[in-house]
């Protein structure tokens, strides 16, 4: 036994990484790095004898610790990675970013607060209801806070209706069920466009699914739509399909008026002027 281990131990010696320029201190007898002067080599007492065994250096202590936290870091960029493609399902939402924001919506200083004081948000499961024409910056607003969440780690899902109503399609009742609860697998839900899917019965059950499901996992979702506050507030009394809907919503989102002026229309304009402007010169 004591031989084997002797045999470990200068075969370790032996491998180790020794440069030309590492050296025997006289005081102790064991290796030093010449680089940072400081030991590649410490005793430990074992099987009633005193050993040497190979330790790392300085520098290589601190060249292991760079290389460990590269490792972690390469590690989070790719998870960061991963999920952006599992959240963001459409690549243009890539670009919804606080560093995108031309600062000219002053809602905006709400999706950063949103993002700020995400755990609370998180723990009372308080979403947010953005609503108001089309074109006012409202999915921007919500692209900003699933990419700046993402980039910290935590499970967002982008999506929409007609998407999910699409993988719904063709599942049965068992695979449906799986599917509704996998979307609150992620810690913020951010559906965009309600009310534009189709009206009928199966889309709004499934709708109501979605948002039900969700309702009960409390864990926030942030819903667009075109839809007015008044309406959402107020549907026709026959109308229980969207009724039920927009209760659970409101009970469990804050509703955040979107009225600025319609960015599509002013950025179509900008980009219209600029090829203008290339095609007078
Ligand atoms: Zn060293």
């Amino acid at each position: 036994m004591k031989e084997q281990i002797e045999k470990l131990i200068s075969a370790a010696r032996a491998n180790a990484a020794i440069s030309p320029e590492d050296y025997i201190n006289p005081e102790d007898g064991l290796l030093y790095c010449g680089a940072c002067s400081t030991s590649k080599e410490k005793r430990l007492n074992g099987f009633g004898k005193e050993m040497v065994v190979p330790c790392m250096c300085k520098c290589e202590t601190e060249k292991h610790a760079r290389d460990e936290a590269e490792r972690k870091r390469l590690e989070q960029i790719a998870k960061i990675g991963r999920m952006k493609a599992s959240g963001l399902q459409d690549r243009s939402l890539y670009n919804y970013t606080f560093a995108n924001d031309h600062g000219d919506n002053p809602l905006m200083k709400k999706a950063k607060a949103y993002v700020e004081h995400w755990p609370e948000f998180y723990e009372q499961n308080i979403g947010l209801l953005l609503f108001g024409a089309v074109g006012t910056g409202k999915s921007f607003f919500a692209g900003c806070i699933a990419n700046a969440l993402i980039e910290q780690g935590i499970p967002v899902l982008m999506t929409n209706f007609s998407r999910i109503l699409n993988s719904l399609n063709g599942m049965f009742n068992e695979d449906r069920n799986e599917y509704i609860n996998s979307l609150n697998r992620y810690s913020l839900l951010i559906i965009d466009d309600l009310g534009i899917e189709r009206n009928t019965e199966y889309a709004l059950e499934q709708v109501f699914n979605v948002i039900d499901s969700r309702y009960r996992s409390k864990k926030p979702m942030i819903i667009t739509t075109n839809l007015g506050l008044y309406d959402i507030q107020h549907p026709e009394a026959e109308d229980i399909a969207h009724a039920r809907i927009y209760d659970r919503i409101l009970e469990v989102c804050q509703p955040i008026f979107f009225k600025g002026k319609n960015y599509r229309t002013e950025n179509a304009q900008i980009a219209r002027d600029k090829i203008s402007k290339i095609l007078s010169d």
